[in-house]
């Protein structure tokens, strides 16, 4: 049985025992679902009179009796003669002592690796070898490469997975008929034992198509089956919105611009989820500077004017003041009550905010954390709008919906594809702005070589002199906040002391109480600070509109999306705006990567540009959960996203609960069960 313990089939150490555990690998079923990443084609043979230098050969022969030798640093090599029917080869092994135990004078063997030609003798070091027997695991097919994890080496897998294959006809096909013949996908079992031992590259290929299909369909599943959960538990909302046209009016003549296509569409498309008898879960995303807050002051708006309280949850006090500014600019004239509620509020503060809610006297609450504790109540919440939604837990976020399942509005300025949109958030609704009010001027970003550096420095002096003001971005320290904020103190010192002893130097970092954050942000607002330091956590929305250069230090760091949020914070007043990129090495494909920013402007086709070239974990960067782990599936793949996305709605339509398809609802079961074990898993690194 696929589920049998690994323990009770598999003979191995306590320590591989231990490993596997740890890595969520406790039954035949996760062992045989444990993929390769990768393949090496190990089918063709090369004879030793025609190796190819610099390049890797698999040879077929004989091995003579092996020697040890000590290299000059005292290291154990192994060192033999490998020939075949055309000529003779040295071998080299390094730290292997083991392998003198396995091979002797005479076995025939293959090996396989990267051939040399030093002072005119050919060698191969470090090659995988296997001995010629009726069955070759590691060599002479298509090798698979799985992912390692000391002790848990390819090797070991591959062995093992020989050892359980007989399982691998278990693997019962749960997927309906018609999809996998619409989809034109191979049998589970076929593809199961296609992964593992390929038969031909074109197989494979199909093989991978299947399972790869499958992931993405559970997680469609997962994502319709929460979404259709939504909608039946709350149809009795309590709160349908009707949308007061004549309020809007008034709200559209007093904005000081004009709303883009963008703006007015995702307006529309928020109207009509407002006035269906379910609340809204929808997924705002816009670059920064795109206009979301107009957005969600027109929800707000909708939902005071039905008699509905609402709310705007920010991840920072910054954030929420600043937010608090514009709504009440915007608002004006349409007689809404706005309160502020933070952490830093006195408690005779909060109290009247808190007692206003619970009455209703308070109309729309701008606040952080502050809004989601537990004595915390309002009189009748109609919307919840969360800015930078991925800022906040799951659990935050849900207990959002706890206030009387009000519509919930998420916005983010990360410019996810859509692709990828469609499968982290399959379960909401989504609203692109994906056009920048009229009149911005680009920013011009430009890599900085190291030799330009202080001619940078110069220029940077000039253009403060002449009025402009200056962020600096210190380079992200492997996810560690201690040594992030160390080093922006340093750069903070070595800018002040050395640098520009001249100008009026400021630092913000996480570190700092946010009284402290606001006294600085509040002195680089007035002038006071003229180049501000600043770690990369620091929020980005704030708006200082004399900012025009910022400078980005260890630019390969970051993902593209990021920088282009970085790259955000400036050009939001009038004159040309700048962005400085210093890389902090000159790798052709860090380069690369950066050149994309000072083309591309939009952060959707950088967000694209980020997922191929780093792959989606990179991509949200390793803290960021959420996104699955998936082992087959491209997330960048958006044929076989949109055909899975289909498929699953084709079933959720058809049978929401699955109770005609009890096998998709246990490997749906099954799936989340890995997937949250696999967020666990990244969460503990
Ligand atoms: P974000 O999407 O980053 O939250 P904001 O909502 O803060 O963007 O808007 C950025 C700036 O653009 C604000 O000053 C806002 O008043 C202005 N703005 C928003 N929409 C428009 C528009 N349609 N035309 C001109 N300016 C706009
Ligand atoms: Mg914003």
């Amino acid at each position: 049985m696929l589920d049998q313990s690994l323990k009770e089939v598999l003979r191995t150490t306590s320590r591989h025992q231990r490993h596997l555990s740890n890595m969520g690998i406790c039954t035949v079923n996760d062992l045989l679902c444990y993929f390769p990443r990768d393949y090496e084609d190990e089918r063709h043979f090369t004879s030793v009179s025609q190796v190819k230098i610099n390049e890797k050969n698999v040879l077929k022969g004989w091995v003579s009796s092996i020697q040890k030798k000590y290299s000059r640093n005292g290291k154990l090599l192994l060192s033999t003669i490998f020939s075949d029917t055309s000529g003779a080869i040295e071998v080299i092994w390094f730290n292997q002592p083991f392998i003198a135990e396995y091979l002797k004078a005479g076995d025939e063997v293959i090996l396989s690796g990267r051939v040399v030609l030093n002072f005119g003798k050919i060698s191969i070091s470090n090659p995988t070898y296997e001995k010629v027997a009726k069955l070759q695991l590691h060599t002479a097919r298509i090798v698979p490469i799985y992912p390692e994890s000391l002790p848990i080496t390819s090797k070991w897998l591959r062995e093992k997975i020989y050892y359980l294959r007989d399982f691998l006809n278990q693997f019962q096909e749960y997927l309906p008929e018609r999809t996998r013949k619409s989809q034109q996908l191979i049998n589970l079992d076929e593809a199961m034992k296609e992964v593992h031992f390929p038969t031909d590259a074109g197989r494979l290929k199909i093989a991978r198509h299947r399972l790869g299909f499958d992931e993405l369909f559970m997680i469609q599943l997962l994502a319709l089956k929460k979404r259709w959960q939504w909608m039946k538990d709350y149809q009795k909302k309590s709160c349908v919105i009707k949308v007061d046209n004549a309020a809007f009016e008034i709200f559209l003549n007093n904005l000081t611009f004009t709303l883009t296509n963008a703006q007015n569409r995702a307006i529309k498309e928020i109207y009509l989820d407002l006035e269906r008898p379910y609340p809204m879960l929808r997924l705002l995303q816009g670059d920064v500077g795109s206009g979301k807050t107009v957005v969600a002051a027109a929800a707000l708006l909708a939902t005071i004017k039905s008699g509905y309280q609402g709310a705007l949850m920010a991840p920072t006090e910054i954030l929420a003041k600043q937010h608090l500014n514009s709504l009440s600019a915007i608002l004006k004239k349409l007689n809404v009550n706005i309160e502020l509620l933070i952490g830093s509020l006195s408690n005779k503060g909060k109290n009247i905010v808190i007692d206003g809610l619970k009455d209703g006297r308070i109309n729309i609450v701008i606040g952080t954390h502050a809004l989601i504790q537990d004595y915390i109540e309002f009189k009748n919440l109609g919307l919840a709008v969360i800015d930078e939604q991925h800022r906040f837990g799951v659990k935050q976020r849900d207990r959002l919906k706890d206030f009387g399942n009000p519509n919930l509005l998420n916005m983010t300025a990360t410019p996810i594809p859509r692709t990828l949109a469609l499968t982290l958030y399959g379960d909401q609704e989504l609203s692109i702005l994906d056009e920048m009010p009229k009149g911005r001027k680009l920013i011009l970003t430009r890599i900085v070589p190291e030799h330009k550096r202080s001619d940078a420095y110069s220029w940077i002096r000039e253009q403060v002199k002449n009025g402009q003001q200056v962020f600096v971005i210190c380079p992200l320290i492997d996810e560690s906040d201690v040594l992030e904020v160390k080093s922006a103190i340093q750069e903070y010192q070595r800018l002040a002391n050395i640098i520009f002893p001249d100008l009026k130097i400021g630092l913000i970092h996480g570190k700092l109480t946010s009284e402290e954050k606001d006294l600085v942000m509040k002195n680089f607002a007035s002038g006071e600070i003229e180049i501000l330091v600043s770690t990369s956590v620091i929020e980005v929305g704030i708006d200082i509109p004399n900012a025009s250069i910022i400078m980005i230090e260890g630019a390969e760091r970051f993902g593209l999306a990021q920088l282009h949020q970085f790259r955000g914070r400036v050009g939001r007043g009038f004159t040309q705006s700048y962005c400085l990129l210093f890389p902090s090495n000159s790798a052709p494909e860090s380069l690369n990567r950066l050149k994309a920013l000072e083309r591309h402007n939009s952060g959707f086709v950088l967000a694209e540009i980020d997922l191929k070239l780093r792959g989606p974990g990179e991509f949200f960067g390793l803290k960021q959960s959420g996104v699955p782990d998936l082992k087959m599936a491209n997330l960048s793949d958006i044929q076989l996203i949109k055909k899975a996305r289909q498929s699953a709605i084709e079933i959720i339509k058809e049978d929401p609960e699955l109770n005609n398809y009890p096998e998709i609802r246990n490997k749906v079961v099954e799936f989340q069960k890995r997937y949250d074990v696999g967020l666990k898993v990244k969460s503990q690194k």
